[in-house]
């Protein structure tokens, strides 16, 4: 039987799906190369990099071990780095992932956003709807 993959805990709400692309400005994406950070590799990057978290305070976060987030890090940065250098965009989807905070649909503006998991907000930030829906559950 195969082993159950690890499921890392994403702690931070990656930027909206819709503007998951970064690219160089003025090229169009035919002409160029495409590098995937998974979300989890995204996250990694957010919080030791973005948050200065330590990696055993990230691995704490992600409930994955110290080796295992210092090899998505090396993985992430590699990704970025090349993309950077070489002009490449990046697109962050994907991976192995579940979210720890919820997160919260407003059916009037479509719009999405986190919350801490003790109380569901009372109205939308954007358009101050209050038919708010969460879209996850916490962990
Ligand atoms: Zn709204």
């Amino acid at each position: 039987m195969p082993r159950p993959r690890k499921v890392k805990l994403i702690h931070g709400m990656p930027i909206p799906e819709s503007r998951t692309i970064f690219k160089p400005s003025g090229l169009s994406m035919d002409n160029l190369s495409m590098n995937t950070l998974t979300i989890v590799e995204f996250e990694a990057i957010r919080l030791i990099d973005a948050e200065d978290k330590s990696q055993n305070e990230a691995a704490a976060l992600m409930k994955i071990s110290q080796p295992t987030i210092s090899r998505i890090l090396s993985s992430a940065r590699k990704k970025v780095a090349d993309a950077l250098v070489n002009g490449k965009a990046i697109h962050i989807e994907g991976g192995d992932y579940k979210f720890v905070s919820k997160i919260f649909t407003c059916p009037a503006c479509k719009s999405q956003f986190p919350a801490d998991d003790t109380a569901m907000p009372q109205k939308c930030p954007k358009c101050n709807s209050t038919g708010i829906l969460a879209s996850n559950d916490a962990v």
